[in-house]
C-alpha cells in the first residue's frame, strides 16, 4: 500500500455542533426532529428518509440560515494542521458530508480553506419547504442504504484509507478503513462492534498521530 487518502466527516467532526441537528432544530419543527431521530437509532428510517423529513419543515431563505450558521458554527481545533500535513504530505484530503453544500462552503471560505475537495449532498431552499439533493441514492450491499463507504473506497484508490468522524453517517465507511478517528456515536457503534479506532477531541492529536 502507498499513499494515503483522508476522508473527514463535516458536521460534529470538523465543526463542534452538529449543524445539520441544529438547524432542523432551530429552523424545523422541533416534534418532527425527535420522531424522526428515534426512527433512526431504531432502524426504521434510513437517514435519507430522516434528512428528506427534518428538513422539510425548513422554510428559512438560505441567506438567512447561512448567516446563522456563519455566526454559531465553529470548526475544532488545530483542522488547519491536519489539512497543512495532508498537503505537506501529498495525502489526499476529501470532505464527504450527509450535509449540504450551501451551508459548508460558507464556513470554509470562512476558514481559508474553500479550495479544499467536498463531496456532499445539497439542499433546494424552497420557500414551501426545504428539498434535499442527494448526492448519490445508489443503495449499499453492506448496510442497505446510500452511504459513504463506496465512496471513500473510491477515493481511496488502493492507498491507506484514514477516516474521521463522529456518527451515523460514518459507521460503514469506517468500517471499511485502514484507520479511524471517532467520536461521540460513532466511536459508541464501534466499540459495540469490535473495530479498533483511536477517539479524539481535536484534531491537534490526530495531526499527530499521523505525523509520526
Ligand atoms: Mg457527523
Ligand atoms: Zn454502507
Amino acid at each position: 500500500m502507498s499513499g494515503r487518502t483522508i476522508v473527514v466527516d463535516f458536521d460534529g467532526t470538523i465543526t463542534e455542533q452538529d449543524l445539520l441537528d441544529e438547524i432542523a432544530l432551530t429552523f424545523g419543527d422541533e416534534d418532527v426532529y425527535r420522531e424522526v431521530d428515534e426512527g433512526l437509532d431504531e432502524s426504521r428510517l434510513t437517514l435519507h428518509e430522516v434528512l428528506r423529513r427534518e428538513f422539510e419543515p425548513v422554510r428559512a431563505p438560505l441567506p438567512e440560515v447561512q448567516r446563522w450558521v456563519l455566526e454559531n458554527v465553529r470548526v475544532r481545533p488545530g483542522f488547519r494542521d491536519v489539512v497543512e500535513l495532508a498537503r505537506k504530505r501529498g495525502w489526499r484530503f476529501v470532505i464527504v458530508s450527509s450535509g449540504f453544500r450551501e451551508l459548508i462552503q460558507p464556513v470554509l471560505d470562512r476558514e481559508g480553506l474553500g479550495d479544499l475537495e467536498l463531496l456532499s449532498n445539497s439542499v433546494d431552499p424552497d420557500p414551501s419547504g426545504w428539498k434535499v439533493a442527494f448526492r448519490t441514492e445508489a443503495v449499499c450491499e453492506s448496510c442497505g442504504e446510500p452511504c459513504k463507504r463506496s465512496t471513500a473506497a473510491a477515493l481511496a484508490d488502493g492507498t491507506e484509507l484514514v477516516y474521521v468522524g463522529d456518527g451515523y453517517s460514518d459507521r460503514c465507511a469506517a468500517e471499511l478503513a485502514d484507520l479511524v478517528f471517532a467520536r461521540r456515536g460513532l466511536a459508541r457503534y464501534l466499540t459495540e462492534r469490535g473495530v479498533p479506532f483511536e477517539p479524539f477531541d481535536d484534531f491537534r492529536s490526530v495531526a499527530r498521530r499521523l505525523a509520526s
